[in-house]
């Protein structure tokens, strides 16, 4: 049986990118390694859209997003961070952990937080150092406006816009320069199409002047050690060189491609993700959908766990459990990196066969005719 993954990372790895993994080791400070390393840097600005470095890091997002906060801030520090699902929750924890003043702005799972509100946080908060966003929550499957909030921030605040672009990167427009963005970070196993194990990190003008001024907290997490070695196009300690090596095919893919196409595809595959899902009568989850993960209310009778098994056991096909509150209510069928528009037809024809499985009552065919009418036209 041929196995499929429509999980919100790890995403599919093509199979060019593993071929290039695949090959003999070579060494990090050689010039071989060097150039491809230049490059990367080069490109990486292209998919932020930005002059700004970007660094590689050698760790899961989670670890860029800790590299941020522990870089930027120091005990006592103000910022405050939106918490609208698991990994908004993140960011607060992080803060507690590293500057013990977090103010916590929390969100209904599956809506996004309003520019309204935010801003009468700015006002009450005008000392906060930094204001930290998710831009597609992947625990709601939820997108928020962040050309919008950032705006609001920067036209009302000093506070640094941070944002977690980890499941938005490669899949939703976003500009780092011209949103006056901060801190921009996205995970290798995500929109990059790679396995996990690299964190992606941009950094601007005036956040590289704040690391500079503080004193380190963290030794290997640090945006300080990694923004003086990207200056020289190299990275602070023995990198993860297999992956590194990867990423440069990805970005090859992604220039090939092209940001804004991309940014399209994945609008488009959301959309007959969605009509596939409405028409097998199943109802949406979050009200401001995210283009890279597609999150669904498990229908009236179904089991997570009898349905899950139908779709991996029969089908081969893996999708992502709710979490927290969420867990045997809703799942959620990722189409972030990797994907195209057969790959649609299959998982939304794979759930038909699942929930045919389980003897869910439905009209055979209505959520593939769906997908293909989104696609082709009626
Ligand atoms: C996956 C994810 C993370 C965490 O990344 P890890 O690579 O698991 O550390 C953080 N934020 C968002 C929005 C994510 O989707």
């Amino acid at each position: 049986m041929k196995k499929r993954l429509f999980t919100p990372g790890p995403t599919p790895v093509p199979e060019n990118v593993m071929l290039r993994m695949a090959a003999p080791i070579i060494h990090h400070r050689n010039p071989e390694f060097m150039e491809i390393l230049t490059r990367i840097h080069e490109d990486l600005k292209y998919l932020f859209r930005t002059t700004q470095p970007v660094v590689v890091l050698s760790c899961s997002g989670t670890g860029g997003m800790e590299a941020t906060i522990s870089s930027l801030f120091k005990q006592g520090d103000k910022v405050i961070t939106v918490n609208a699902g698991k990994f908004g929750e993140r960011w607060g924890e992080l803060v507690r952990i590293f500057t013990g003043n977090c103010v916590e702005e929390k969100v209904a799972w599956g809506s996004a937080i309003q520019p309204e509100r935010l801003a009468e946080l700015l006002k009450e908060h005008p000392d906060a150092k930094g204001v930290c966003l998710t831009h597609s929550e992947t625990s709601t499957g939820t997108a928020a406006d962040i050309q919008t909030l950032s705006a609001l921030i920067r036209e009302q605040s000093d506070a640094l816009v941070l944002v977690d672009g980890i499941t938005a990167v490669g899949a939703h427009e976003f500009h780092f320069d011209d949103w006056g963005v901060d801190i921009c970070i996205t995970g290798s196993q995500k929109g990059l199409m790679m396995p996990p194990g690299l964190a992606l990190v941009a950094v601007s003008e005036r956040a590289q002047d704040i690391i500079k001024g503080q004193s380190m907290t963290q030794y290997y997490l640090s945006l300080k050690h990694a923004l003086k070695a990207h200056a020289g196009d190299d990275t602070p300690f023995t990198p993860a060189v297999s992956l590194v090596i990867g990423l440069d095919e990805a970005l090859q893919m992604i220039k090939a491609e092209g940001i804004e196409h991309i940014w399209k595809r994945h609008e488009s595959l959301a959309n007959a993700c969605r009509q596939g899902c409405n028409a097998l009568g199943m109802k949406l989850f979050s009200n401001s959908p995210s283009f890279a993960v597609t999150p669904v209310w498990l229908p009236e009778g179904v089991k997570w766990s009898a349905f899950n098994k139908a779709l991996k056991n029969s089908n081969g096909i893996t999708v992502a459990a709710g979490q927290d509150d969420y867990k045997d209510k809703i799942f959620r069928i990722s189409h972030l990196g990797f994907y195209d528009e057969l790959d649609m037809l299959t998982v939304i024809g794979g759930i038909e066969r699942a929930l045919k499985e389980i003897n869910f009552p439905f009209e055979i065919g209505a959520g593939v005719s769906a997908v293909q009418k989104a696609f082709l036209g009626n």
